[in-house]
């Protein structure tokens, strides 16, 4: 066994919430040692390399705000990047602010327990390295753990198979092959146009029609980029006041549809779907709020989903049936005309499911169908699953994952009653996945690493959520869940796309400005609902 090494701080992943942390606790004089699976740094676009990916929020906004340097230095060639350049950017932080040093590379940690008579974690890697640290720190992503259905045979298939959350570094060549794609969300809308511009022939397999709207990508215009960097901060902080931490520049309809006659409504609509993206909804300001206006919102992509693919048959298996929004909404480049080319089917397998894969392809309950290269494009276990893949144990040796066997409870997304000293960067109860992720990331990051300045401050060695106070915001976030249409679907939100999952709306959809408020007064009030003590450390 390896000897133990003693940290001050462990934090687990070196995504864009892990660079950071380790960026803010280095300005501490901590010694930090961040584990990181991958062997480079930029967490989901070190992984999702897919063909098509690319972030859904505009490249000025999602990035990071801590250094007015590198927001001015740094150039974005898109409105919407693309994977390859965010990966460059998060390498490029890495390289400006020297972080490599201190990132333990291609080492997943597999455990983690807190030894209570010493206030510290000992945390354990899949290469038997054990760390000691009186912090452990997770910045291990809300989607980072896959969802590869149980389908049987999957080794007896004699083609290819790939996750797009795990896309292989050295890409894939779809040329003159069969290929199949499981899965309609965004990482399957995102991939089918490229996929189906290389392969001899694809076949979607869809189980659900998803809502995507195009996100009129295009290159970045300079005078558009030399004005918002003239007053970033400015803007930044405009940002970081809307309701998701992004789309300040846009403006949100405050108008009822049910105000408007039906020429206006169209209009409307037809204005915010050349926005393109997310600001599809922001039409007005109650699509959100009922069926009734919701189906509206619905009824008017449906149409321009039929006017876009040729097929009628086709266009009516593409058209969502759902709420719009309330699975996330997905955006696209050239999705639903991908369905006119030649070479392109749908298969609906939503009453003939996948049975599972066989030597020459996949088999639904009503026929086999054959193909060189299977794309599972099935998400993830989103919020908690990376979570609970490590052996996570607390107070009394009590684990994580019987703490949360009837869904995530945390204070505020941060902290888990029974896991003294231990953060969950964008963890389950606060906005991350309904958010720009990087501000989020950023706004937690900034209030553990006062946190713990705090804590040393008045010696503190020891943090634990109270219960009551975690009791609390659990039942605060499902309330004010329960009072919008999400709960409705059977979306990833909910964990309803992984068989067995507890069905509970994880995030916390009362919008950013309300919730950093929160956190912000809760700091000020001496961190209230955070039990603090001294002794056991160093
Ligand atoms: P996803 O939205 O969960 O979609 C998974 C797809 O696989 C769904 O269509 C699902 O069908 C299907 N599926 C799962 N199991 C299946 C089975 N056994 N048989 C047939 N179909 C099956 O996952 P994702 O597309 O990877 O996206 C996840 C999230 O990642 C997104 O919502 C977004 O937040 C994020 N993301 C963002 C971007 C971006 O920034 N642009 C890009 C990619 C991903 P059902 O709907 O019926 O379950």
């Amino acid at each position: 066994m390896s000897e133990v090494i003693e940290v001050d701080v462990v934090v687990v992943g070196a995504g864009f919430a892990g660079m950071y942390m380790l960026h803010k606790l280095r300005e501490q004089q901590l010694n930090v040692q961040v584990i990181e699976a991958g062997d480079d740094v930029g967490g989901t676009w070190y992984w999702n390399r897919y063909p098509g990916a690319r972030c859904d929020v505009e490249s000025m906004e999602y990035s990071y705000q801590f250094s007015e340097e590198l927001q001015q230095q740094w150039n974005w060639s898109e409105r919407y990047a693309a994977q390859p350049e965010i990966l460059k950017y998060a390498s490029h932080v890495a390289d400006r602010f020297d972080l490599r040093d201190n990132i333990q590379f291609e080492r997943r940690v597999v455990s983690a327990s807190f030894d209570e008579s010493c206030h510290k974690w000992l945390v354990t890697t899949d290469q038997g390295d054990r760390y000691k640290a009186t912090f452990c720190i997770m910045g291990t992503g809300c989607l980072s753990s896959t969802n590869l259905p149980d389908f049987a045979g999957l080794n007896d298939f004699k083609g290819n198979w790939y996750h797009t959350g795990q896309w292989p570094k050295e890409g894939v060549d779809f040329t003159g092959k069969r290929v199949a794609v499981v899965g309609t969300g965004s990482s399957a809308i995102q991939s089918i146009p490229h996929i189906a511009a290389q392969a001899a022939h694809l076949t979607v397999f869809q189980r659900t029609a998803n809502f995507s709207i195009p996100a009129h990508n295009g290159p970045l215009a300079d005078d558009f980029v030399r004005q918002i960097k003239s007053e970033y901060a400015e803007f930044r902080k405009e940002n970081r006041n809307m309701h998701g931490g992004f789309g300040s520049r846009f403006v949100r309809s405050k108008e009822s549809i049910l105000s408007v006659g039906d020429d206006e409504r169209e209009q409307q609509f037809e204005e915010n779907w050349a926005l393109g993206g997310f600001q599809f909804l922001n039409a007005f300001a109650d699509l959100s709020s009922s069926t009734e206006t919701n189906q509206f919102a619905a009824d008017f992509v449906r149409k321009k989903i039929r006017a876009m693919v040729d097929d009628e048959a086709t266009a009516t298996l593409l058209c969502p049936e759902q709420i719009i929004g309330c699975k996330r909404l997905c955006v696209d480049i050239d999705y639903y005309q991908t369905y006119n080319r030649p070479n392109v089917s749908l298969v609906s397998v939503k009453d003939n499911p996948i049975q599972g894969l066989t030597e020459n392809g996949l088999m639904t309950t009503e026929q086999e169908y054959e193909f060189d290269i299977i794309v599972f494009a099935t998400g993830f276990d989103a919020m908690t699953g990376s979570l609970l893949k490590m052996d996570i144990s607390g107070k009394d040796g009590a684990t994580l994952a019987d703490k949360w066997h009837a869904g995530p409870h945390t204070l505020l997304g941060l902290q888990v009653n029974g896991f003294p000293n231990l953060f969950t960067i964008s963890g389950p109860g606060s906005p991350s996945v309904l958010s720009n992720m990087v501000v989020s990331i950023q706004q937690h990051v900034d209030w553990i690493s006062d946190c713990i300045a705090h804590m040393r401050l008045n010696s503190f060695t020891y943090i634990e959520a109270e219960l009551a106070a975690e009791q609390a915001w659990v039942k605060h976030t499902n309330e004010i869940a329960d009072r919008t249409l999400y709960p409705t679907c059977n979306s990833w939100y909910l964990g309803a796309n992984i068989p067995g999952k507890v069905r509970v709306f994880m995030p916390y959809v009362g919008g950013l400005p309300a919730y950093a408020k929160k956190c912000d007064e809760v700091a000020k009030r001496g961190y209230e609902g955070f039990l603090m003590q001294s002794g056991g450390l160093r």
